[in-house]
């Protein structure tokens, strides 16, 4: 019987170690998790005196990518899939202290001039992306700033006010520094096949309005318990397997290797140290940590992928508390030069049905984003009080939350930098040549959201086993 160690107990490491426990191979796991949980950055509130079951982390999957779903299907959980709220579908942006709905069409791209008004873009702004459409399209030879991509095309202002909020939002990043390739490569496709960004939204409009979506899901899905339930579910399958030991509060520290074996260097929170010999081991860890267990091995080149401090702010309000707007709104995104302490919103109980009763209302605020997350050193509860405000004055919600919890993701969000894909093709030769039963996987590396993550640790799972037979 062969032995695998995955290293990191997030989705990644939890999506291969079910793989390899499904292959039909013989083969036995250790699972090491530094931190006292399995699901990584995925954590569900649950507040049972108020009905309320809520993300802290992430909060929803998207459907078109099919590695999460599939997995859903897999562990049988494909009755729990939740769809969101038909009605919920106006994003607004905050524009001198004003909500604006968010242009119709692909990613705020306007492609008519009665898609925005002023306050969110000038008249000159709004002239200026629609410009776009008669710009020639030559596709960028080499990698580049998103920020750079999408000013030359659509010009200064609709990047600082919608192309920032919305594209670089995701990633709590900078659009000036973050990868065209390696964080939005559908605009490029998307002006390629179209000829402009421009042309590319109005089509996408009208085929969105002309075509549901085939499968009858919404385009994002969670499951009814919270995405805990489906970490939680795994982590069961693994257990119920017999032939998994998962190990958390223990770090790996360093891979060495023994002959045709590797050892894992283990040390736990208990300060005790010990090594467990194995035949492969899955890295589902940022890149930095990977390199640094790897480094008596491999000279493995950095990636350098940033990661991104971040924390979201869950209030619970009475649904009184707003207007009948609230039911049509999925949530609001704050441009940089509004210098508010919050970064978005997610308006939780409007999008999802399943999140709380109707007499309440589920608010999500976001905190921190790269540059501009000072705000962040805060203790809870001036954070909790700034997130109030800022939603209480914006939306003119009556009365203060009843319930509000702060959830720190310290370094969560990775950033993948100008020429990132380059650096992972690299990282990733090194290491196939040095220990080519060793893969590495998981949000730092290629895709932050959680299909991505998915599809990667079972990619590294077929990887490792792969290499025993070789
Ligand atoms: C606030 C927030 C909202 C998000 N919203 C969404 C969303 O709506 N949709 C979406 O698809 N994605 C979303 N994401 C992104 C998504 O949640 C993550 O990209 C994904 O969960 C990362 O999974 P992972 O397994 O790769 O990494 P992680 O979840 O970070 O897991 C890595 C694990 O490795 C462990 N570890 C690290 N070093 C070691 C070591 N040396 N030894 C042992 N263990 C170690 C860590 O403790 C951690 O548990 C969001 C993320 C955040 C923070």
């Amino acid at each position: 019987m062969r032995r695998v160690a995955v290293v990191g107990g997030g989705i990644t490491g939890l999506a291969a170690s079910l793989r390899l426990l499904a292959s039909g191979e013989e083969v036995n796991i250790s699972l090491y998790e530094a931190s006292d949980r399995l699901g990584g950055r995925v954590q569900t509130l649950r507040i049972p005196e108020l009905g309320v079951t809520v993300e802290a982390g992430p909060d929803s999957m998207l459907a078109r990518k099919p590695a999460a779903l599939r997995l859903i299907e897999e562990l049988g959980m494909g009755d729990e899939v939740v769809s969101t709220r038909p009605e919920a579908t106006k994003t607004y942006i905050v524009r001198g202290s004003e909500l604006c709905p968010l242009p119709k069409g692909y990613l705020g791209i306007p492609h008519d001039p009665s898609c925005v008004h002023p306050p969110l873009l000038s008249e000159v702004g709004l002239r200026r992306a629609l410009e776009e459409e008669r710009l020639p399209f030559d596709v960028p030879e080499g990698d580049m700033a998103l920020g750079a991509f999408l000013r030359a095309r659509l010009g200064e202002e609709w990047v600082r006010f919608i192309g920032e909020p919305l594209l670089a939002g995701i990633y709590a990043g900078d659009v000036e520094r973050l990868s065209l390739y390696a964080t939005w490569p559908s605009l490029v496709d998307l002006a390629r096949q179209h000829g402009s960004l421009v042309a590319a939204s109005r089509a996408l409009a009208r085929s969105t309005r002309q075509a549901p979506q085939a499968s009858g899901r919404s385009a994002f899905v969670t499951v009814q318990g919270g995405l805990a339930s489906l970490t939680d579910r795994m982590e069961a399958r693994i257990r119920e397997s017999g032939r998994a030991e998962i190990h958390t509060r223990s770090r790996v520290t360093a891979l060495t290797r023994r002959g045709h074996t590797y050892e894992v260097h283990v040390e736990t929170d208990a300060g005790e140290r010990f090594e467990e010999r194995v035949d492969g081991v899955i890295l589902a860890v940022p890149p930095h940590v990977a390199r640094d267990a790897l480094r008596s091995l491999v000279a493995m080149p950095a990636v350098d992928t940033f990661y991104q401090s971040t924390a979201t702010v869950v209030m619970v309000y009475p649904r009184d508390a707003f207007g009948a707007e609230l039911e049509e709104a999925s949530g609001f995104l704050v441009p940089r030069p509004e210098g508010l302490t919050i970064t978005a919103t997610t308006w939780m109980s409007s999008k999802w049905p399943h999140v709380a009763p109707d007499s309440l209302a589920v608010i999500r605020a976001y905190v921190g984003r790269r540059g501009q997350d000072d705000a962040l050193l805060l203790p809870d509860d001036v954070i909790a009080a700034r997130a109030a405000d800022e939603v209480g004055r914006l939306t003119g919600a009556r009365g203060k939350p009843l319930w509000v919890r702060v959830t720190r993701f310290s370094e969560a969000m990775p950033n993948y930098g100008v020429g990132h894909l380059a650096r992972v093709d690299e990282a990733e030769a090194a290491l196939r040549t040095a220990c080519p039963a060793v893969a590495v996987a998981g949000a730092g590396w290629l895709g932050v959201g959680l299909p991505d993550c998915v599809e990667q640790g079972e990619r590294a799972a077929m990887r490792v086993l792969a290499a025993l037979h070789a």
